[in-house]
């Protein structure tokens, strides 16, 4: 078992290794002492890994009570949060007892803003079952939930007790739920690891998932812990995300977060005239598209739509080298710029 110790407005451990759900009583009770524990979660999870997750609690002294909510983006709403808020309160769960939030970034977010707001902050645990929450939105503290103005637009920064990472589950992930992580890694990759990288590239990583996993949250823990509340360093975790956030967004979110990114990390190196092939061929080793289905005029558009209001700049992050990269602060009508270079087009 790997274990990555986060420093931030709270201190927690990130647990990483085979078995973990089984242990999750055990290793929980040693971050938080047994009370009332509130499982949160969506239906496919809950009937995968509910009961095991519930007994193991059980087993460690928790009493333990579960909610799940329908599986989806779709349902990362206030509706939804309101509705968890009641539960918490119906099943009388005090600011001194634990929410548990079972699954992937969406009941991740969801419920963790739960407990960041239910009694104005109760303690929780986060145990991500996806590749992408493992190694991305379950560690660093960020919560929220959708409105109809866009994704994440209400939420909290909570930092959670502990993170509970079991890498079978995470192996035993349908092949495109598993690619749909790689992007954020190749991420990380970029950003600060020419090794990693190369592992994506040739594939070995995936007989390395303990370590891997590890190397992306001690990636993310650096960024986080220089920048808890993301206004500098933090933002080079966007590398990728302005472009494929357009991308994400012109295909009405039926291309998903770690294909966009995908998109969205390659275009970043077009844009910047760097890597340009390595990324291509890494993007290609970890199943994901390299090509945006939208001209770049269209793209460019959907992300002015969402950035026009931040005094006219905005602020790319552009690769150097693998390994290495840059931000870059723009005024906003250079950004059609980018995208056609991102894109390989001309305007
Ligand atoms: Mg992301």
């Amino acid at each position: 078992m790997k274990r990555v110790r986060i420093e931030a407005s709270g201190s927690y451990d990130v647990l990483i290794g085979p078995g973990l759900l089984k242990q999750a009583g055990e290793l929980s009770r040693q971050a938080v002492a047994p009370c009332k524990a509130a499982i949160i979660t969506d239906d496919t999870v809950k009937s995968l890994y509910g009961d095991l997750v519930k007994e193991s609690l059980e087993k460690a002294g928790f009493s333990v009570e579960m909610w799940a909510f329908p599986h989806g983006e779709q349902h990362k709403t206030l509706a939804t949060l309101s509705t968890a808020l009641e539960w918490l309160g119906e099943i009388r769960l005090s600011r001194s007892d634990l929410v548990v939030a079972l699954g992937g970034g969406v009941p991740g977010d969801l419920a963790g803003f739960a407990a960041a707001v239910y009694c104005r902050g109760t303690r929780f645990i986060q145990i991500p079952t996806t590749l992408l929450a493992a190694v991305d939105s379950s560690v660093g503290g960020k919560t929220a939930v959708d409105l109809k103005a866009g994704k994440n637009m209400a939420g909290a920064f909570h930092q959670p007790e502990l993170v509970i990472c079991d890498t079978d589950v995470l192996k035993a992930l349908p092949e495109e739920r598993i690619w749909d992580g790689a992007g954020e890694m190749l991420k990380y990759g970029i950003l600060q690891d020419p090794e990693l990288f190369e592992s994506m590239k040739n594939g070995t990583w995936q007989q390395a998932m303990e370590e891997t996993v590890a190397k992306c949250v001690s990636i993310k823990r650096d960024y986080v812990m220089e920048d808890e509340k993301d206004t500098g360093v933090r933002q080079f975790l966007n590398l990728g995300h302005t472009f494929g956030h357009a991308v994400e967004k012109c295909s009405g979110f039926s291309i998903s977060h770690g294909q966009g990114v995908g998109i969205g990390l390659l275009m970043a190196a077009r844009a910047a005239g760097v890597a340009v092939s390595q990324v291509e061929e890494a993007l290609k080793a970890c199943g994901l598209p390299t090509q945006s289905p939208y001209p770049a005029r269209q793209l460019s558009e959907a992300a002015l739509s969402d950035k026009k209001r931040k005094g006219g700049k905005i602020t790319l992050v552009l690769p150097e080298k693998i390994g290495k990269c840059c931000l870059k602060t723009i005024p906003v009508e250079e950004l059609p710029f980018y995208f056609a270079h991102g894109t390989g087009e001309t305007l």
